[in-house]
């Protein structure tokens, strides 16, 4: 893929854009916490929104039957990188389980691929950044995104 400065407020803008019926249907508030001013991330914008639509899709069917779903997106600036937080309220990803969920083929669903999670996370790794799995404070999955930061539209 192309590596260019690719806005991250314009990613979740897009990754959410094609999930709102998803979204609709499911009744889910989200929560965007995105610093003022846009954040730059050097990779590629549609492989980025892809990952995005994975890890938010994710979310979303977690929180299916759930009374209150929120889903919540942060990202925030560290020196040279951006970390991009995907969290739910979920059930979570029981710990037993966080080591394979990158796993090629690795699903707890009926009619799941398994194969979202390593495809993102391969995508991640070719932008030059990493993919992380863990739990939320509330107890639903956490999945942190970091990419490398583009200072200017270079
Ligand atoms: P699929 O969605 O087809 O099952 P993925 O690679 O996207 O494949 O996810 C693999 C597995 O990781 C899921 O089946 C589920 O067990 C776990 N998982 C992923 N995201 C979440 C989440 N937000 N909450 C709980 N479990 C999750
Ligand atoms: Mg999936």
């Amino acid at each position: 893929g192309r590596s260019v400065p690719v806005s991250v407020s314009a990613a979740v803008e897009a990754a959410l854009g094609i999930l709102t019926s998803r979204i609709r249907a499911l009744n889910a508030e989200v929560v965007c916490s995105l610093p003022e001013g846009d954040l730059l991330v050097r990779g590629d914008a549609v492989r980025l929104e892809q990952v995005l639509v994975n890890l938010i899709n994710n979310a979303l069917q977690a929180m299916e039957g759930s009374e209150q779903p929120r889903l919540e997106i942060a990202a925030a600036a560290h020196d040279g990188r951006v970390d991009l937080v995907i969290r739910d309220h979920g059930p979570g990803i029981p710990e037993q389980l966080v080591a394979q969920v990158f796993d090629p083929f690795f699903t707890t669903k009926e009619t799941g691929l398994g194969l979202g999670l390593s495809i993102s996370k391969r995508i991640t790794e070719e932008m030059g950044g990493a993919l992380h799995a863990g739990r939320a404070a509330g107890g639903g999955a956490e999945f942190t995104l970091e990419l490398p930061r583009a200072e200017s539209a270079d």
